[in-house]
């Protein structure tokens, strides 16, 4: 089985490429309307559906605030209850640490459930290098580890496939023949059962990542909607959970609030279909040992800043992206990172530094639709327009020469325009009378240079004769009085 994916592309190079595949836009389109409706009509059927989003954003702020305490606090009671916890400061230590934990069972085979923690620090790799394979357990994931491709979407990793190409996969990767299985969705789940099944029986490992940790307890809990993580976290000797560490909440209480935030957020459902909790280990029920590794990889530099810091309080349910015009286009290959849509935008740039994916800020129309639907209330606007001005402001600082872009010389004409009614009222003249050679049937067609960029995909209005302002001077009114 093949372990490894192939590099992404930057943004603007894999956004046009994304854009020109009508199958991915067709795909995209389908899944993404499909689940914002059934997301609106489970969230509007709760009455107190704003407070929910009001008590998961105070909760997360809290412990947020005191991490280090909730953080000790969860490592004391898992110990307590017989499991072991290691400290990661980044993705080599988390690899390393695994891959000891891994190579002292002497298993050569690991199964895995659902793990965007394990997929953001390349795991699969790092075990491919000591020979031990990763099988991925989730239906979709399994799909994207046979295509050796990285997933497109924090909760349908798969959307980008359909079933032809599915069945396709899996003919190779199950050594089947032809007539031995359809393009029918039912076919196609019974043989990933069949494969998977073999595995959940063979494995003496686990791994999985955590949707929460809870402080007072020492308790994880994973959600799913297939019932193989509940296979990989009872049956196997070992169990290896994976876990950012702004993933741990204060109480058992806590999780009332968000096991209705989540599942309403992401598969639309009203609760998850399985819902796995575990605490340490029990001498004749489930693995025997227990292990818990707990994911810095850029965390704390979140936790210090002061707008990004609200990032954090994600809970992956992938709201955001459904509704995100950008991701609906694109999917979330383009975003070069395991994390895509108007979230990755955010976190990605966050957990590799200051540097890094500075243009997926910019992959966005700051329409608001993310902010509006996330359950934890995360203002990814907001971040999105902070991260732009520190990239601008860093630029600046680089080069501090004027118009260092054709993009900032034309966004500093822009702004001088828009500055006085004279000067816009005036642009707006001229514009006027040099549309004239574009328009062609009522529409403006192919403009010259960089204006390009506005016409080649699609037909613009040309520039009225007679502005609102015009027409409003022209009815005897003062234009500074309100029409
Ligand atoms: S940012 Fe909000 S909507 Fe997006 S994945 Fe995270 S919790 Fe969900």
């Amino acid at each position: 089985m093949s372990q490894s994916v192939r590099l992404p592309l930057p943004f603007h190079d894999a956004a046009p490429k994304a854009l020109a595949n009508g199958q991915l836009r067709r795909n995209l389109g389908h899944v993404t309307s499909a689940i914002r409706a059934k997301r609106a009509a489970v969230t509007s059927e709760m009455p107190d559906w704003e407070a929910l989003r009001a008590a998961g954003k105070t909760i997360k702020d809290h412990t947020l605030r005191n991490l280090g305490t909730y953080l000790e606090q969860l490592e004391a009671n898992v110990t307590a209850a017989g499991g072991t916890v290691h400290w990661a400061r980044d993705a080599s230590e988390a690899n390393t640490i695994v891959r000891q934990l891994v190579g002292a069972t002497g298993a050569r085979e690991v199964v895995k459930v659902k793990s965007m923690t394990t997929d953001e620090i390349h795991l699969n790799d790092a075990l491919a290098e000591d020979g031990i394979v990763a099988i991925e357990t989730d239906l979709a994931e399994l799909i994207v580890q046979l295509a050796s491709e990285p997933p497109s979407h924090i909760l349908v990793p798969a959307i980008h496939k359909n079933r032809v190409e599915i069945r396709s996969l899996f003919l190779s990767a199950f050594n089947l023949e032809p007539d031995e299985l359809r393009d029918d969705p039912a076919e196609l789940a019974a043989a990933a059962r069949r494969f998977l099944r073999e595995r959940f029986l063979d494995a003496k490992v686990a791994i999985s990542g955590a949707n929460f940790a809870v402080a007072d307890t020492g308790t994880l809990c994973v959600v799913e909607s297939e019932g193989n993580g509940r296979m990989c976290t009872a049956l196997p000797d070992t169990l290896i959970t994976v876990m950012g560490i702004e993933k741990v909440i204060p109480t058992w209480h806590d999780l009332e609030v968000f096991l209705q935030l989540l599942p309403r957020s992401s598969t639309a459902e009203r609760m998850n279909p399985y819902t796995s909790f575990w605490t340490g280990v029990r001498d004749g029920d489930g693995p025997s040992t227990f292990h818990l590794v707990l994911l810095d990889a850029g965390r704390s530099a979140i936790l210090a800043e002061d707008v990004g810091r609200a990032t954090l309080r994600c809970i992956r349910c992938s709201a955001c992206l459904n509704v995100c015009p950008v991701y609906e286009r694109v999917g979330g290959h383009a975003y070069g990172s395991v994390y895509p849509g108007p979230i990755g935008a955010i976190l990605t740039p966050q957990l590799r530094g200051a540097n890094q994916d500075r243009e997926l800020p910019y992959a966005s129309t700051l329409c608001g639709a993310c902010y509006d639907v996330c359950p934890v209330a995360i203002d990814i606007p907001s971040i999105l327009v902070d991260m732009r001005r520190r990239t601008v402001n860093a630029q600046r600082k680089a080069s501090p020469l004027p118009a260092t872009s054709a993009v900032d010389a034309a966004l500093r004409t822009a702004s001088a325009i828009f500055a006085t009614r004279g000067r816009y009222e005036a642009a707006q003249r001229l514009a006027r009378m040099g549309q004239a050679p574009f328009v062609q049937g009522g529409v403006l067609k192919r403009l010259p240079g960089p204006l390009s960029g506005w016409s080649d995909a699609r037909d613009l209005r040309p520039i009225p004769r007679q502005s609102f302002r015009d027409w409003w001077r022209r009815r005897g009114h003062n234009d500074r009085e309100e029409p």
